[in-house]
């Protein structure tokens, strides 16, 4: 798994100004990691996260998604890239009130045309993977906000899309309900045989510290780039 961004730039007209949100960025992600996106605010984190997550397109370079181009696709193909090749958490967990967990968990699912009853199984058990096996009839307003962000994580998870983008998961937490939520992101990305990249874009000093790799960003540029070296587990040290 992999995702190419040569020389992507989106720019805005803002009352006649030009403003550059990204800038020229090239990059090469790959499956199988953990990636934290920083940077001060307005250095075009939420922008890139956009392009990856085919919400928006460039105004020029490519994103190549596994050697296929998506900056380009229309609203029809890029709305079926979302539904199957991402999963999406937010800042505000984005559950539907009146629907119980294990339904928000569906969602993806009956939204892709499948029947309710043949989707709770899998959304219960998802549920249990994120540790909620047993809120499954609770509704969001009585589930504390770790518990809803692990309801929404689940549900990014409900098609197995080898891409989960997250943008500030950890901004409306405490910084232990927090690091529980940022456990589980990394325990996704590193799920064996499967993969899977998990990004996030976090204000968070000490989120950005838990990920395999942080990009710093800064007026829509690539200021920094760095990989934790990842020891095989018996390592000393
Ligand atoms: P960050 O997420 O790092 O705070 P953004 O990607 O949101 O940064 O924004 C980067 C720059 O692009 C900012 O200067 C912002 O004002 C501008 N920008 C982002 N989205 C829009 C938009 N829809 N219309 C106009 N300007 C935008």
């Amino acid at each position: 798994m992999t995702i190419e961004l040569r020389d992507v730039r989106r720019e805005y007209l803002v009352g006649g100004q030009l403003v550059r949100a990204l800038d020229g960025v090239d990059l090469v992600l790959e499956g199988g990691g953990f990636v934290s996106i920083v940077g001060p605010s307005g250095a075009g984190k939420s922008t890139l996260l956009h392009l990856l997550g085919a919400l928006d397109s460039p105004d020029s370079g490519e994103i190549l998604f596994q050697g296929k181009e998506i900056g380009s696709l229309n609203d029809e193909a890029q709305s079926r890239f979302r539904r199957k090749q991402v999963g999406f958490v937010f800042q505000f967990f984005n559950l539907l009130p009146t629907m119980s967990a294990w339904e928000n968990v569906a969602i993806p699912k009956l939204l892709d045309g499948v029947r309710m009853s043949k989707v709770k199984s899998d959304a219960i058990a998802l549920l249990e993977r994120v540790e909620l096996g047993n809120r499954a009839e609770h509704r969001p307003a009585e589930l504390s906000g770790g518990q809803m962000q692990r309801v929404a994580v689940a549900r990014a998870l409900m098609m197995d899309p080898p891409l989960i983008l997250a943008d500030e998961p950890t901004g409306n937490l405490d910084s232990r309900t927090g690091a529980a939520v940022l456990e589980l992101l990394a325990d996704i990305a590193h799920d064996e045989g499967r993969d899977r990249m998990v990004v996030m874009v976090t204000h968070d000093v000490n989120a950005a510290e838990s990920t395999d790799r942080t990009i710093t960003l800064r007026d829509g540029r690539v200021q920094s780039d760095a990989k934790v070296e990842v020891l095989p587990t018996g390592t000393p040290g």
